[in-house]
């Protein structure tokens, strides 16, 4: 298949990346190379046949759609997004730009190429054609002590970052119920693995632990998340884009429940096995506890029973702090590739 794949040069979007050249499709990135996007993370993959890089923003309707009929696109992948909560509460503009401004983009395009395609095989095409976006769990809002979120619950984020995606996510739905455009979504926990940018809780703690820094903790560290490995996410939304139904979304969880204060405990620990601090003390003594997120959802844990039932949909990572530990060893192999994400642009 041919795919447009947009935010691979991220995170996620560069496990998925992977994935979907495993399986031999063709694969065209859009991505505009923000903060939280770097070459490095697929350099070793662009070959400009089967893996083609293009410097863009998702805004920008007319190269998607130009995008898409030069390469005859089956399907589009949008990952692309301003990502980090802490960021949204601080400058809230730019994930309005481009998770709501840059998802509407891909979607006119979407439209008017789906609209028209034509030739003898344009029924099949058309009715192949995907539109798959990802999207997050934070779109349901918080949780108390119990209960877990699932695709049947109404949408109340909370924080500028989980409006803008849950608006998306509206927009997507809408683009099908009255186009027909064959969308699908995906909702999923917090990922964790390798090339995730170090601003995000787990890279943030592992290199800073490493640096000789503070490790900050928000409030009480109680706050728990769901953890799912980004190779299980990658999986999932590959079997949503293949098997998924249109107009239907799909929950990914990890089925980790952890206290963010728990997660850091389990990195120092990590460390303290495999790269002790010349001190011989414990990482956990450069725990910090700062004030708390503004607004901080109490709690996120995913219900995915839809997505075994009708995907198939497996996680490879049963045990966190089995991956937990892969993700730490990563990072310790790879200090290169933290200097040059972390290099001013
Ligand atoms: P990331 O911040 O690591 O990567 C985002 C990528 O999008 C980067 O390569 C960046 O350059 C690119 N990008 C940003 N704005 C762009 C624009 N206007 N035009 C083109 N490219 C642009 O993010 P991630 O953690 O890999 O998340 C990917 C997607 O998955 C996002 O949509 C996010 O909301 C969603 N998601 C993330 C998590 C998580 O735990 N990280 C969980 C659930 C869902």
């Amino acid at each position: 298949m041919n795919l447009l794949v947009t935010g691979a040069a991220g995170f996620i979007g560069s496990a998925f990346l992977r994935k979907a050249l495993r399986k031999k499709d063709k694969v065209v990135i859009l991505d505009k190379l923000t903060y939280a996007g770097h070459m490095a993370n697929v350099e070793e993959l662009v070959d400009n046949s089967n893996c083609i890089f293009v410097k863009g923003c998702i805004t920008d309707q007319k190269l998607t759609e130009s995008l898409l009929k030069e390469h005859q696109i089956d399907y589009l992948v949008n990952f692309a997004a301003e990502s980090h909560v802490d960021n949204s509460i601080h400058s809230p503009g730019e994930f309005i730009k481009t998770n709501i401004l840059g998802t509407f983009a891909l979607l006119e395009a979407a439209r008017g190429y789906w609209n028209q395609l034509t030739g003898p095989e344009a029924v099949i095409k058309k009715n192949n054609f995907r539109f798959l976006h990802v999207s997050t769990d934070e779109v349901y809002g918080t949780l108390g002590e119990t209960g877990k979120f699932n695709e049947e619950l109404p949408y109340r984020p909370n924080s500028p970052y989980s409006a803008s995606k849950a608006g998306s996510d509206h927009l997507v739905r809408a683009w099908h119920h009255t186009y027909k455009l064959p969308t699908v979504t995906t909702n999923c926990s917090n990922n964790y693995g390798p090339r995730q940018y170090p601003e995000k809780l787990i890279p943030t703690m592992i290199t800073n632990a490493l640096g000789g820094k503070h490790l900050p903790v928000y409030g009480n560290g109680k706050n728990i998340r769901d953890w799912i490995h980004v190779e299980d996410h990658a999986h999932g939304v590959y079997l949503a884009l293949t098997q998924g139904v249109p107009g239907e979304t799909y929950c990914f969880g990890g089925n980790s429940e952890r206290t963010n204060l728990e997660v850091v405990n389990s990195i120092c620990a990590i460390l303290d096995d495999i790269k002790p601090r010349a001190d011989r003390q414990s990482y956990s003594s450069q725990i910090k506890f700062v004030e708390d997120r503004a607004g901080h959802d109490w709690r996120y844990a995913i219900d995915d029973t839809k997505a075994q039932r009708e995907l198939g949909f497996a996680r490879t990572y049963h045990q966190f702090e089995v991956g937990l530990r892969a993700t730490v060893e990563w990072y310790l192999a790879n200090g290169e590739w933290i200097q040059k994400v972390k290099a001013p642009r």
